[in-house]
């Protein structure tokens, strides 16, 4: 493995099994929640995974982070195999990735004070043994999250404070077991617009600072042109696009990338693309479409799109460049 990528993914596959179709069935039958993600991440570096509720983004964040099994595949963090760890060795890793949750209502325990929240993560891993030593990391942790000064807050409760200010409680109870990946799902969805810049410019400024790697989960490709250094997109289990951000965001190659792109609103008319709406739902993950998964929704499907998947044909790339054609 090399030493450039912190985290490097490979044809992960994540399904859930979802019953038989009928009673006395043998069949079973599964939810492709996440069906080969191949993904590379590099230290330092922030990705942007893009897609609508229901893509797998979450469960792809849970997976990469212990928290669901992996079907198949594998995944390497820091150069070492993690797909399947016990117990006790997933503890260490945990240490280094952290995960930032989307609902900061949700997360904090109201009867805890933040102090006693931001110290608990030190106290499960057993860190920094006497009081004086876990103060000290409680407060760099609540101040780099953009608490200061800490004394201001580390006695209140999360009911004290407001939504802005519980998110960063969040992030700094990540922050505090000083992680080199961080795993923020949604971090921003539920926040009042007005201060979801400040959530982002804090992850921006995290990046800066401790060198964290960041896999920013989003359903809202406006949001991530601040601060990603590349945007993955997917869709119904799988990364249909993946480039610098530049690339994705004024020249996104794939239909559903185009489409997501074009609802995006943007202040200079002149700027802005004409709108491409996807009809129909997504598909049920547990029957997936034949052929291309998106071409029930495709706005330039052509008839082979529904025998082949583009990507297992040798014309793929002969495929890909009529698909593009049709689509400007
Ligand atoms: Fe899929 Fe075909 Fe649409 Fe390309 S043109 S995205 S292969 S359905």
């Amino acid at each position: 493995m090399s030493d450039e990528f912190i985290l490097e993914v490979k044809n992960l596959k994540k399904y859930f099994l979802a019953g038989r179709p009928a009673l006395f069935s043998r069949t079973e039958q599964y939810v492709h929640a996440v069906d080969d993600v191949d993904l590379q991440l590099r230290r330092g570096e922030v990705i942007a995974l893009v897609g609508e509720s229901g893509c797998g983004k979450s469960t792809l964040a849970l997976t990469l982070m212990g928290l669901e099994n992996a079907t198949e595949g594998s995944i390497f963090f820091e150069g070492r195999d993690i797909t399947h760890l016990t117990d006790r060795e997933r503890k260490s890793t945990r240490q280094r990735i952290q995960m930032v949750f989307q609902d900061p209502y949700e997360s904090l325990n109201p009867t805890q004070t933040i102090e006693e929240i931001v110290t608990e993560p030190l106290v499960v891993h057993g860190l920094a043994g006497d009081h004086g030593e876990r103060q000290a990391h409680v407060v760099r942790a609540l101040e780099d999250a953009g608490l200061k000064p800490a004394e201001e807050y580390m006695h209140r409760f999360p009911h004290q404070l407001s939504g802005g200010q519980r998110q960063r409680v969040v992030i700094a109870s990540a922050l505090v077991l000083e992680p080199h990946l961080l795993l923020a799902d949604e971090p921003v969805s539920m926040l009042d617009v007005s201060i979801r810049a400040e959530i982002i410019n804090l992850l921006a400024d995290l990046r800066e600072s401790r060198g964290i790697s960041v896999i920013f989960i989003t359903h809202d490709l406006g949001t991530v042109g601040y601060f990603a250094d590349r945007v993955a997109v997917m869709y119904l289990g799988r990364i249909v696009e993946i480039g610098s951000m530049r690339e994705v965001l004024t020249d996104p190659k794939h239909p559903y990338a185009q489409a997501l792109l074009s609802v995006i609103p943007v202040p200079n008319p002149r700027l802005r693309r004409k709108r491409m709406i996807l009809q129909g739902e997504t598909p049920n993950p547990i029957e997936l479409p034949v052929g291309c998964r998106f071409h029930p929704r495709c706005p330039v499907a052509m008839n082979i799109c529904k025998e082949s998947d583009p990507r297992l044909l040798p014309i793929s790339e002969t495929h890909r460049a009529a698909c593009l054609l049709l689509a400007k």
